[in-house]
């Protein structure tokens, strides 16, 4: 996929991440609205109520979604220019359907919104295609988007007087798990965890599988706010968790979390915070484990 500018690219990884995981499917039932509004008008008895119908067409879902959603998810797709074309002329079209319909507006208006259709088609593969930028075991965000993501977050922070918090999660003693129940123990606690972590997680967080065993979670937060609690509720969920079956008779899962903060030591670079946050695991691993430690400063 080309893009113009590294400013577009992330624009768009922006608004894909941020928006609904299930944005393919959405524009799948935003296509079927579509079809259902088509046939419905095809099937009206009469012509004053067709063109009742597509004078009111700016009232349908479908529509609403075009008008409100689509520019949300910025210009790096192929196929939204298509879908802004096909739906200005059929703007045109509703327009000229308020002072009559014309005579061929059966043919007319299947050509159109057969275009649309397939527009929204398309758009729905593409963003499916960047779904695929999630790490197939844990179903995590994939580390190659991480840049472009906290180099986002950091400008939007610093522009805007915001905050925003590092969690940097690592499982304890996971050599130890492999060693002692084999790898496909350790890729199935590995994919619990990170399923724990989403499920705890608020909707604008984002969680990277970052490294082999490490998962770091991007937290927008209102500035000044203590971003302990959160490490301490996904600490706690992963831990109580009971991980033994009939194989794993002693499993134990724990999970240590180093956290930094943006306000708490602003920085204008981002990769400081990462250290941080790294920084303050270090410490909860030589602390003993299955703790949360925040970044205070004295380590770097
Ligand atoms: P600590 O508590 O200090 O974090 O100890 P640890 O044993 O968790 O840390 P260490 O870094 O020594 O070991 C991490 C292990 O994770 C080594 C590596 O083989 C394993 N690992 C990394 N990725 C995967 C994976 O995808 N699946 C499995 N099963 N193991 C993995
Ligand atoms: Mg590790
Ligand atoms: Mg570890």
């Amino acid at each position: 996929m080309q893009f113009e500018n590294e400013l577009e690219r992330e624009t768009r990884l922006f608004a894909t991440t941020y928006a609904s995981s299930d944005l393919a499917l959405e524009i799948l039932n935003v296509n079927s609205n579509l079809q259902n509004w088509l046939i419905d008008v095809l099937a009206s008895s009469d012509e004053p109520s067709a063109c009742h119908e597509i004078r009111h067409l700016n009232e349908a879902k479908f529509w609403l979604w075009i008008e409100h959603r689509l520019a949300q998810l910025g210009d790096g797709f192929r196929s939204t220019a298509a879908i802004e074309k096909v739906f200005n002329e059929l703007e045109l079209f509703r327009q000229t359907c308020a002072e009559g319909i014309q005579a061929q507006w059966r043919g007319t208006l299947k050509t159109l919104i057969k275009r649309l259709s397939h527009a929204l088609q398309l758009l729905s593969e593409e963003v499916s295609e960047d779904s695929n930028n999630r790490d197939p075991l844990t179903h995590l965000l994939s580390r190659r988007l991480l840049d472009g993501i906290l180099r986002r977050e950091h400008r939007q922070v610093r522009t805007h007087g915001g905050d925003y918090a590092l969690l940097m999660i690592d499982v304890d003693h996971f050599k130890q798990i492999n060693d002692t129940y084999g790898h496909t123990v350790g890729d199935a606690v590995l994919k619990e965890v990170a399923q724990i972590i989403r499920q705890n997680l608020r909707v604008t967080d984002l969680a990277f599988r970052y490294g082999g065993e490490e998962i770091l979670v991007v937290q927008p937060i209102t500035r000044g706010t203590d971003p302990t609690p959160i490490g301490e509720k996904l600490r706690l969920a992963v831990s109580e968790r009971v991980h033994q079956n009939a194989d794993t008779p002693d499993l134990q899962v724990t999970i240590s979390i180093g956290i930094s903060q943006y306000s708490r030591h602003p920085h204008p670079d981002y990769s400081h915070l990462l250290k941080q946050a790294d920084a303050a695991l270090y410490r909860a691993k030589k602390a003993g484990r299955n703790r949360v430690v925040c970044y205070t400063g004295e380590l770097i």
